[in-house]
C-alpha cells in the first residue's frame, strides 16, 4: 500500500512545485484519481482506512473545479494529512481499530457513532440476518422513542423503512469555490474560517447569529437564525459552508448555509446533498445525519436480495451502493445508476407478484366452455354487421381461452369506438350455449341501461340451445328493493343467463347459479379489488376485462401484467374522422351556429359543461343553468334534453332513449356521458370548459361522435393559456389516435390520472417511472426467467428475495 501512498505524495509535491495548475500529472488529478483508487483500495483493510482513501480520493476529484492556487494547496495539505493517518494506522501492528462504541457480538444494530466522529461502518459480519433490518429504528445510535414517535409519522419505523426513504431530489453543493469567484444567485460550498462571530437580537426580538467567514481571497458574511449556532462556531474554527449566495445592502452574504466542521466527512455541504421528502417534527439536518450513519453502517455489509446473475445481466449496482449512492451521490452519473437499480427492483416485484397472481389464479380449475362453429356462426348471422378482422382475432383468442379448463385473464383493448361490445357479446353467447351465466359490469348505470338496450335487442335474435329465448336482467342500484330481491332470487335459480350492472353487481348478497364468463367492461373505472370480487362469484369464472383507455404498453404490463391481452387495432369500416377544432369563448356563437346548421342537416349533438368541482351537485347544477339557458336563450326552437349525476336512473334512461331515439337534437351533459354512450346519429360534440379535463376524458367524450356514417366534429372550448392545458388542446387538435393520446397525457401528467394507477390497487412506486420503458421491460424478462424455474420463490437461494417481494405488496396483495 505504501507503494500507492509513495506515487501519491510525489504527485503532489510535484503540483505543489509547479504552481496548483493540475498539471502534475497527464489528464489531471481527477484522472489520476480513478486510477489511483483501484491500486490503493486492493491493498487497504479496515473499513476506516478505506473511508480515507474514498475522502481522499472525492477530494481529488473535486481539485480542478477549485480555481484559487489558495484553495488548491489546502485540499492538498488535506489529502496529505488524510494520508498520513492511513500510513499511520498501517505502521501500528494491531490497526485493526476497533470503534469507541463497537457492536457488541450479539448486537445486532451498528455502532453509535461517536458525535463528533464520522460514522464508522460496523466489522463485517457475514452472519448477520437480514432480519436485521427489521429492527426498530430506536436500535439505532442516538434514536430515542420520541424521535422514533416522529420517525413513526413519515412512516419510519425500521431500519428498512429508514433505508428506503429516498430522497426526493438533490442540491449540488458538489462546486467548491473561493471566495472571491462567488456570484450571487449560486448554489455553492466555500471552505473557510471563522474570523468573527456575534449574536444580536432583530427588531422582532429573535436571535440572529452573524459570522464572518474567511478564505485567503476574501471574507464573507453568513447569517443564522438559530441561536445554537453561536456554540458551534468558535473563532478560528475551519468549516465548510454551502448555500445560495445572496446579496445584502450591495454585500453578498449567506442566510442560514448548510455548514460542517471541515474535518469531518460531508453530509451536508461540499456534495450532492440529499433533501428528504417531508420532515415534519424531525429537523432535515438531523434526518440527513442519521441516515448517514445508517447507510454508513448498514449498506456495506447489507446482502443483495437480487439473484447475482439478473444483476450481472442487467449491469444493475449492487444493492447496498446503490442504497448509498441513492442517499449520498458521488455524482449525477452515479446517482443515475442507483436510481436504475433500485426502480428496476420495483419493476420487478410488480412483475413478480403480477406473474404469481396470474399463476395462482391459473392453476385453479375453471368450466370449460367450447364454443362449436355452428353455434358461433349463428351469433354472427344475429349481428347486423359484419365483424371487423381485428374483432373476429380478438374472439378467437378469447373463444380459445374459455375452451380451456384454466380460467381465463384477458384484458381487450380497443380504441373508443373499436367494437368491443359486440366481441363480449359473442364471447357471453359462447358461454350461455354451455348452459352457463354470463355477466357484465359496466361503470355507469347510464352506460349499464345501453349495454341492457343493445344486447336485448341482439339478443332477441337468436334463441337459447333449450329452445327458449335468451334470458336477460339489469341490475343497478337504483332498482327498487323487492325488484332487486326478486331479481337476486331469479339470478341465484339460474333463471337469468345474462346480467348486466354496475357495481351493485359485486355486491355480497348477489349469488349465482353457475357463472361461467365475467365481463367488466372500462376496466379503467375500476380497481383490482373490484375485479377481484367479481371474480369470487363464481366457480373460477373466465374474466375478461375491457377498457377504452388505450395505454401504451409498459403500463399495460405493469397494471395488468396478470391478464393476456388481445387488442382492436382497427375500427369498423365507413368510419369518418372527427375533425377537431380549438375555439376561444369569444368565438362560442360560432360554434352555436354551426350545431344549428349540423342539426338543420338532421344530425344531433352534445353540449358538455365545464367541470366546477370535484362535486356531482355542483356540477348537476351548473348543468341545469346551462340546459335553461341555452334552451331558452340560443336554441329556443330545439328540442334539448338534460343528462346529469344527480337525475334518477329512470329519468337518466329516459332522456337517454329519447336521445337515442332522435327525439331530442341536442343532450346538455355532465361528464356522465363521459364513456360509452353510443348514439350513431350525433356528429357534433361541444365541450365547455375544455381545460379542466384531461387527456383521456376529453379524447371519450369526442369518442361519443364519429360512432356512425357522418361527419362528425369536436369542439373544444377553452381560453386556457397555461402550457399544459395549452398543450393538451392542441394535441386534440392534431390527433385522433388514443395511443398517441396516452403517451402525450403520461407524459404531460404522469400516470396516476389518466390510467387510475391510484385506485388500481397496486403497490405505489417510489422511483420507477411508468415511462420509463427500458427497465420496465428488463425487470418483465428477468421476473419471467426467474418464475420459469421458480415460481413460489421457494428455492433456499430466493429466500431474501421473496421475503423482499412480500414486504414490497403487504397491504396490496389480494389481486386474485
Ligand atoms: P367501444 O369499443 O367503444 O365499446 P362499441 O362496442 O360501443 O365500441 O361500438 C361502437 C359502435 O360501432 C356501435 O354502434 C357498434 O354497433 C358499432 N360496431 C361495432 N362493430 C362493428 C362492425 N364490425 N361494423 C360496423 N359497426 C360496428
Ligand atoms: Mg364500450
Amino acid at each position: 500500500m505504501s507503494d500507492a501512498f509513495d506515487r501519491l505524495k510525489k504527485v503532489l509535491a510535484l503540483e505543489r512545485r509547479q504552481g496548483f495548475r493540475n498539471r502534475a500529472v497527464i489528464g489531471g488529478l481527477d484522472k489520476f484519481a480513478a486510477r489511483w483508487e483501484a491500486d490503493v483500495l486492493a491493498e487497504v483493510k479496515t473499513p476506516e482506512q478505506r473511508e480515507q482513501v474514498q475522502a481522499i480520493v472525492a477530494l481529488l476529484m473535486g481539485y480542478p473545479t477549485l480555481e484559487s492556487p489558495v484553495a488548491r494547496e489546502r485540499v492538498i495539505d488535506d489529502i496529505l494529512a488524510r494520508a498520513q493517518r492511513v500510513m499511520e494506522a498501517e505502521a501500528r501492528p494491531s490497526a485493526e481499530p476497533v470503534p469507541a462504541a463497537a457492536p457488541q457480538p450479539t448486537a445486532p444494530p451498528p455502532p453509535k457513532a461517536p458525535a463528533e466522529r464520522p460514522a464508522r461502518p460496523p466489522r463485517k459480519r457475514p452472519s448477520e440476518p437480514a432480519a436485521g433490518l427489521d429492527a426498530p429504528v430506536t436500535r439505532l445510535p442516538g434514536v430515542g422513542p420520541r424521535h422514533a414517535q416522529r420517525l413513526a409519522k413519515l412512516g419510519i419505523r425500521t431500519v428498512r423503512d429508514l433505508l428506503w426513504h429516498f430522497p426526493r431530489r438533490y442540491e449540488d453543493y458538489s462546486t467548491l469555490k473561493t471566495i472571491d469567484h462567488l456570484q450571487v444567485g449560486e448554489e455553492c460550498t466555500i471552505i473557510g474560517n471563522v474570523w468573527d462571530v456575534q449574536s444580536r437580537r432583530s427588531r422582532s426580538g429573535r436571535e440572529i447569529v452573524q459570522a464572518i467567514i474567511g478564505d485567503s481571497t476574501g471574507t464573507i458574511q453568513a447569517t443564522w437564525f438559530n441561536p445554537y449556532m453561536i456554540r458551534q462556531l468558535k473563532p478560528g474554527r475551519a468549516i465548510v459552508l454551502s448555500g445560495k449566495i445572496d446579496t445584502y445592502l450591495g454585500r453578498l452574504v449567506l442566510t442560514n448555509p448548510e455548514w460542517e466542521p471541515l474535518d469531518r466527512q460531508f453530509i451536508h455541504t461540499g456534495r450532492l446533498v440529499p433533501i428528504y421528502p417531508m420532515t415534519q417534527g424531525v429537523s432535515a439536518r438531523w434526518l440527513r445525519r442519521l441516515i448517514k450513519q445508517t447507510v454508513d453502517a448498514w449498506t456495506p455489509n447489507i446482502e443483495d436480495y437480487l439473484p447475482d446473475g439478473v444483476r450481472e445481466r442487467q449491469d444493475l449496482m449492487p444493492l447496498g451502493q446503490a442504497l448509498a449512492q441513492i442517499h449520498f451521490p458521488d455524482n449525477w452519473d452515479l446517482l443515475e445508476q442507483a436510481r436504475r437499480r433500485l426502480s428496476f427492483d420495483e419493476f420487478f416485484f410488480i412483475q413478480l407478484g403480477m406473474l404469481r397472481q396470474r399463476h395462482r389464479w391459473q392453476h385453479q380449475p375453471g368450466r370449460p366452455l367450447p364454443a362449436n362453429a355452428e353455434v358461433m356462426e349463428r351469433f354472427r348471422e344475429a349481428l347486423p354487421f359484419q365483424l371487423t378482422r381485428a374483432q373476429e382475432r380478438a374472439l378467437r383468442e378469447i373463444l380459445e381461452d374459455m375452451a380451456q379448463s384454466r380460467p381465463m385473464s384477458r384484458l381487450l383493448q380497443g380504441d373508443v369506438g373499436s367494437g368491443k361490445t359486440a366481441v363480449a357479446a359473442a364471447a357471453m353467447w359462447a358461454a350461455i350455449c354451455n348452459g352457463a351465466q354470463a355477466v357484465l359490469m359496466a361503470p355507469t348505470e347510464i352506460l349499464a341501461e345501453q349495454h341492457y338496450r343493445g344486447l336485448s335487442r341482439l339478443f332477441e335474435r337468436l334463441q337459447h340451445p333449450e329452445g327458449r329465448p335468451v334470458r336477460l336482467a339489469l341490475l343497478t342500484g337504483s332498482l327498487p328493493e323487492g325488484e332487486k330481491r326478486q331479481l337476486h332470487e331469479a339470478i341465484a335459480a339460474g333463471e337469468v343467463d345474462i346480467v348486466i350492472g354496475t357495481h351493485a353487481l359485486i355486491q355480497e348478497t348477489v349469488q349465482f347459479a353457475s357463472l361461467g364468463l365475467a365481463v367488466i367492461d372500462e376496466q379503467h373505472r375500476f380497481g383490482v379489488a373490484q375485479r377481484a370480487r367479481l371474480r369470487q362469484k363464481g366457480y373460477n369464472p373466465h374474466v375478461l376485462v375491457m377498457s377504452a383507455t388505450p395505454i401504451p404498453r409498459t403500463l399495460a404490463l405493469t397494471l395488468y401484467g396478470d391478464l393476456d391481452i388481445s387488442v382492436l387495432d382497427e375500427l369498423p369500416p365507413g368510419r369518418q374522422p372527427i375533425r377537431t377544432r380549438w375555439l376561444r369563448p369569444l368565438e362560442r356563437e360560432r360554434a352555436y351556429a354551426f350545431i344549428r346548421r349540423q342539426i338543420e342537416a338532421g344530425r344531433q349533438a352534445f353540449i358538455i359543461c365545464p367541470l366546477v368541482e370535484e362535486s356531482e351537485s355542483s356540477d348537476a347544477k351548473a348543468a341545469i343553468e346551462e340546459h335553461r339557458r341555452l334552451q331558452e336563450e340560443v336554441f329556443p326552437d330545439l328540442k334539448l334534453g338534460l343528462l346529469h349525476g344527480r337525475m334518477k336512473g329512470e329519468e337518466k334512461d329516459a332522456v337517454m332513449q329519447a336521445f337515442s331515439r332522435g327525439e331530442l337534437d341536442i343532450l346538455v351533459a355532465t361528464s356522465v356521458v363521459e364513456v360509452g354512450i353510443d348514439v350513431p346519429n350525433a356528429t357534433v360534440i361541444l365541450i365547455e370548459g375544455a381545460e379542466r379535463f384531461g387527456l383521456a376524458q376529453l379524447h371519450q367524450f369526442r369518442g361519443r361522435v364519429g360512432r356512425g356514417e357522418h361527419p362528425s366534429y369536436c369542439i373544444l372550448l377553452s381560453d386556457a393559456d397555461s402550457g399544459d392545458s395549452e398543450e393538451r388542446l392542441k394535441a386534440m387538435e392534431q390527433t385522433q389516435d388514443g395511443f398517441i393520446l396516452a403517451q402525450k397525457d403520461l407524459e404531460l401528467r404522469g400516470p396516476g390520472d389518466f390510467f387510475g394507477t391510484r385506485q388500481s390497487g397496486l403497490p405505489p412506486l417510489h422511483l420507477a417511472q411508468l415511462g420509463d420503458v427500458r427497465t420496465l421491460e428488463a425487470a418483465r424478462e428477468e421476473a419471467k426467467r426467474l418464475f420459469a424455474v421458480d415460481p413460489e420463490l421457494s428455492l433456499p437461494e430466493h429466500q431474501l428475495l421473496r421475503a423482499q417481494v412480500a414486504q414490497f405488496w403487504h397491504g396490496h396483495g389480494d389481486l386474485s
